[in-house]
């Protein structure tokens, strides 16, 4: 029997250096690749720390040289060798471990390994589906595994940053009567309770306020979230979010908070040092400034609205709008007065996809030319005018848009994202925060004709509204906060009712009657008799903030086991069906 299972590592690959010169050591990792050169075999072993060169040297000895030969990617294997500095020219300052190479004496092969299905480095031209299939493959790559790496630290960042905030980590159930968030939940069926179901929650919203009237005053998790949605727009259907909840607090002690937060986080983890105060903007200027309550600050390109200096000018169209009740606005697209009329076209077409009529532009040519169908219908004051609005110069071009201001300014915004992008205008080395306030209480859902809330339910309107929610519930401003990170929302929260009058108010005008309250929220409601504190809070969401500060597209790249744009996992196959015997233990039949 042997003394031991196998050959231990005594160093790891990637933290040998000069300093190692003539010791013998052990390592143990991956052959990343094998290269047989002037006789010699050099492997490449790999680590989570890095990779080592080794070499193997036929004449001093025939038959672990034979053993190498026997190689390939991803075997695993453990190495005994003796660290020895790199001829001069053979030096590779790319790698920590360049200076050096192990020259092997012993060799235990640990296991071998098939052909991956592709190559385990980084900018890998792979379909996405294969590489959540071989996630374990995937994560190899040493990409990932930084992304991997700096999730971790930024998590700890945040653990150790509230603690000293005198923050306590409380874990809430998964199994939890469902939470409104304004997704659909996803279900589990009850075994003990036939023909009852848990639903996983949205977000531990009650809990963590029910925590607060537990006297906890500062909580905090690293929650994961379920929510059953579309997953086009980059989403999973689990997430994770930094979820707190701080009693006896305003907006202010809680967007300060997270200011901090993610300042302590960005030195940190990549010493970068934050601006703060984030810039606050409230949800009406958002919207008109950059059509959107998630603006993307990075670049300018403003909207504009000129409708003041088009109601004087004959332009019928304008006009007619104007009078109609509407509005002329624009963005102005620098240096774009060259675009042929296919490119402005394009523009136009752009904006019909969301229901315009198209764009009226206006090229500003040389010479002062100011060429668009607007031209002929205005004085030369009133086109001085529009010029100076958009603070526009030769060479500009100028896209207006008429219409009602709510329909206008979405599509303003995001052809100005659009443009921004063609026009390679955002500085992607940036991080741009700033907090979006006072967003409306609720909106109207036209599709089902009744008032839904825009954040959720247990929101509270602002104090100076409070007169307005049985009169003009629409016009109620609520003291809920986003924060917004290069165009992405990356956090949102707010103060919350903690009265019960109020709370029962608030769910009868979205049309939750006082007795489905009591039936659904009994357990809220009936906290808030006992004492309930001021409080709020507020939820980042950990995987879109941990993708801009790795540089990423998309949040499946900082999850380690993410789900497809089908909500499919490729790895395990899951969701999959379940059998009739264990479906009938739950009292379950599946519709076919
Ligand atoms: N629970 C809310 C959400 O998940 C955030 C909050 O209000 O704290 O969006």
């Amino acid at each position: 029997m042997k003394a031991r299972a196998f050959l231990k590592r005594t160093k790891k690959c990637g933290e040998l250096r000069i300093e190692d010169v003539g010791n013998e050591v052990i390592i143990n990792g991956w052959v990343n690749k094998r290269r047989d050169l002037g006789g010699l075999i050099f492997v490449d072993l790999r680590d989570r720390f890095g990779i080592v060169q080794v070499v193997f040297n036929p004449t001093e000895n025939p038959e672990l040289f034979a053993q190498a030969e026997k190689l390939r990617s991803e075997y695993v294997v453990a190495i005994k060798g003796v660290v020895g500095k790199r001829p001069g020219d053979t030096r590779n300052s790319n790698l920590g471990t360049g200076d050096i190479e192990i020259t092997a004496r012993e060799m235990e092969i640990l296991n071998t390994s098939k052909t991956p299905p592709f190559v385990i480095k980084d900018d890998i031209k792979v379909d996405e589906s294969l590489r959540l299939k071989y996630r374990y493959l995937d994560l190899r790559r040493p990409e990932m595994l930084r992304n991997m790496y700096l999730r971790h630290k930024i998590v700890k960042a945040v653990r150790d940053f509230l603690d000293n905030e005198d923050f306590l980590e409380i874990e809430t159930p998964m199994l939890i009567r469902a939470t409104p968030e304004g997704a659909r939940d996803f279900l589990v069926p009850s075994r003990m309770s036939a023909g009852k179901f848990y639903a996983l929650p949205q977000s531990p919203q009650l809990f963590k306020q029910i925590l607060m009237v537990s006297g906890m005053e500062k909580y905090f998790q690293i929650a994961r979230c379920f929510r059953d949605e579309d997953l086009r727009a980059d989403r999973q259907p689990e997430f994770t979010q930094i979820d707190i909840e701080m009693s006896f607090v305003e907006r202010d002690d809680i967007l300060g908070l997270a200011e901090r937060m993610m300042k302590f986080m960005f030195k940190t983890v990549l010493g970068h040092d934050l601006e703060t105060p984030f810039p606050r903007l409230s949800w009406e200027d958002a919207m008109n400034r950059y059509g959107i309550d998630k603006p993307d600050t990075r670049f300018g390109m403003e909207i504009v609205d000129v409708t003041e200096i088009a109601a004087k000018t004959d332009f019928q169209v304008f006009r007619n709008v104007i009078e109609g009740g509407g509005v002329i606005k624009g963005i102005k697209l620098p240096s774009c007065a060259g675009y042929s009329r296919k490119r402005v076209d394009e523009l136009s077409e752009f904006v019909k996809k969301y229901g315009a009529h198209g764009i009226l532009p206006i090229a500003l040519k040389e010479g002062g030319n100011f060429k668009s169908p607007l031209a002929k219908a205005t004085t030369d004051e009133q086109k001085r005018e529009i010029i100076e609005a958009f603070d526009a110069k030769e060479g500009d071009l100028i896209a207006l848009l008429a219409g009602k201001a709510d329909f206008v300014l979405p599509i303003l915004g995001k052809l100005r994202l659009e443009m921004g992008n063609q026009l390679d205008l955002i500085d992607k080395s940036k991080f741009n925060f700033l907090f979006v306030i006072d967003f409306p209480m609720f909106h109207f859902n036209e599709e089902e004709n009744r008032i839904d809330s825009e954040h959720h339910p247990f929101t509270s309107p602002k104090t100076e509204d409070m007169h307005l929610i049985d009169t003009d519930p629409l016009k109620v401003k609520a003291d809920a906060y986003d924060m917004v990170l290069n165009g992405h929302e990356v956090a949102s929260g707010s103060i919350r009712i903690h009265s019960k009058d109020l709370q029962k108010k608030i769910l009868e005008i979205i049309g939750i009657s006082s007795e489905e309250a009591d039936q659904r929220f009994g357990f809220l409601l009936e906290a808030f008799d006992y004492g309930a504190p001021p409080h709020g809070g507020i939820a980042p969401g950990l995987d879109r903030i941990i993708a801009e500060i790795c540089g990423k597209n998309t949040i499946r790249e900082v999850i380690a086991f993410p789900k497809n744009t089908a909500g499919d996992c490729p790895m395990t196959g899951a969701p999959v069906e379940i059998e009739d015997e264990q479906l009938g233990v739950l009292k379950i039949k599946v519709k076919k």
